[in-house]
């Protein structure tokens, strides 16, 4: 049972452990309060990523429980890893970790695309008496014993953005890295309700069916096309020539409405409907919930 004192005070400590200002006291309370110790264990590994799916999850906010990722932290998951919400930092972090992989079972979240090249050692995970492990053997190892493995965002489950040309680092996904199904949450960034989909599916025994490309049939496949449903579509108006025409369809601009499959137009900046999804801001889709993002687009060129 978490009061509400304590939850406003996880808030602010969550918070606060983005900015990096808890001090040593509060880190501790921090530790007690953060999880549900009868939740599943959830450990969060960040390879290649700019933290963009985390920040997604943490800026939720809903109309129905659980309104914020606070609750979900304090009420629904026990989480003993990730390198920005922990009480702990460093070595200790690091102990907690190893301890839940010794009993296996844990949902293992990964986000960010994994570097193969070098030997991995273009993205160090973790320091732990002394040994570097790379993200590449972390991942390998942490994905083994996992129950689940769940793909935060198209990086993780593909590579995206990290593995676009040239792609010196050799990046790829978690899939192609340990052959292990993964559950891949799709998105630059993922959408916050859909990465909290897959616990509330394991928390409530519902069933997680997935596409070929491993993600969920029920957020992505079986929602159809973003031009299926956009508005643009059917409105009678010329196609635009240029960003900033308002209600004009954007396929000359580059969308990848047609090929998409995903249910943006319900869900992005907390409303249902809200119209704040990239269309209806007047940007062309850029598919980012696809293995192919980011591809070819026109604005993601390599240097
Ligand atoms: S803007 Fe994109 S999704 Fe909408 S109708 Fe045009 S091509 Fe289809
Ligand atoms: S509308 Fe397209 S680019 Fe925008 S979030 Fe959805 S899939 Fe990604």
């Amino acid at each position: 049972m978490i009061t509400t004192t304590r939850r406003d005070f996880l808030r602010y400590c969550t918070l606060g452990a983005l900015g990096v200002w808890l001090d040593p006291f509060r880190l501790g309370l921090l530790q007690e309060a953060l999880a549900n110790p009868a939740g599943p264990v959830v450990i969060w590994l960040k390879g290649s990523s700019c933290d963009g799916c985390s920040i997604s999850l943490l800026n939720r906010i809903s109309d129905s429980a659980p309104k914020t990722v606070t609750e979900v932290l304090t009420d629904s998951i026990n989480l003993i890893y990730h390198g920005n919400v922990m009480s702990f930092a460093g070595e200790p972090a690091v102990a907690g970790m190893r301890q839940a992989y010794e009993k296996g079972n844990y949902i293992l979240v990964v986000e960010g695309g994994i570097p193969t090249a070098f030997d991995g050692h273009a993205c160090i995970a973790y320091s732990y008496k002394g040994v570097e492990t790379t993200f590449q053997d972390a991942v390998k190892q942490y994905a083994a014993r996992a129950s689940h493995v769940v793909c935060a965002g198209t990086c993780a489950s593909w590579g995206g953005i990290p593995a676009a040309g040239p792609n010196p680092t050799k990046v790829v996904g978690v899939k192609e890295l340990t052959g292990i199904t993964t559950v891949n949450i799709a998105g630059c960034p993922a959408n916050p309700d859909w990465l909290l989909w897959p616990i509330v599916q394991l928390l409530t025994g519902g069933p997680i069916v997935l596409d070929s490309m491993g993600r969920p049939v029920d957020l992505y496949q079986n929602q159809g096309t973003i031009h299926d449903k956009c508005p643009r579509r059917t409105n009678g108006l010329p196609a635009a020539t240029d960003f900033g025409q308002d209600g004009r369809c954007l396929r000359d601009l580059g969308c990848r409405g047609p090929t998409t499959f995903s249910k943006c137009e319900n869900c992005w900046n907390g409303k249902a409907g809200s119209g704040h999804w990239c269309i209806g801001v007047n940007a062309p889709c850029q598919g980012c919930v696809e293995p192919t993002f980011p591809g070819t687009s026109p604005f993601y060129v390599a240097a």
